[in-house]
């Protein structure tokens, strides 16, 4: 459980934030602090549900705005929504992604070879690459036979 006392102890999100003028305020380290400690790429709502216990006041449209500033200042990245609502995650690393159809639930993947993926020429000509993740779309093993 989030209280209001935990310490900010993360350096990466205070250098990013005094990077881009945003203010260290207890509500955003609440809601930083619930994604980076969250594994399962929660919902805006989701992360509100959380940090709303300790801060009774704060509204579903500032978690969202507040973590849609941290997508735009590279904090979190924003990941696949596959039509429902957005979802956040806290992983800055190079990693992929295996979405379930059925729970929703997406399972982070580690592989060099992916992290290494080649860009096709098209690709190279038409666009600016930034990053790259593959994404499996796919039943999770806790569905397989649901
Ligand atoms: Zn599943
Ligand atoms: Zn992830």
């Amino acid at each position: 459980m989030q209280t209001r006392n935990d310490p900010i102890c993360d350096d990466f999100f205070i250098a990013k934030c005094k990077q881009h003028n945003l203010k260290i305020t207890p509500q955003r380290t609440a809601i930083y602090n619930q994604l980076s400690r969250s594994k399962n790429h929660p919902s805006a709502d989701l992360i509100f549900q959380e940090v709303k216990k300790p801060f009774p006041n704060i509204s579903l449209d500032t978690v969202n705005r507040t973590l849609l500033t941290f997508s735009e200042i590279g904090i979190v990245d924003v990941v696949e929504g596959h039509g429902n609502p957005r979802r956040f995650d806290p992983d800055k690393k190079s990693h992929h992604h295996f979405y379930c159809i059925r729970c929703g639930g997406i399972t982070d993947i580690y592989n060099k070879e992916y992290d290494n993926l080649k860009t096709v020429e098209e690709i190279e000509q038409k666009f600016i690459v930034l990053s790259k993740r593959v994404v499996f779309n796919g039943i999770c093993d806790n569905c397989v036979g649901k």
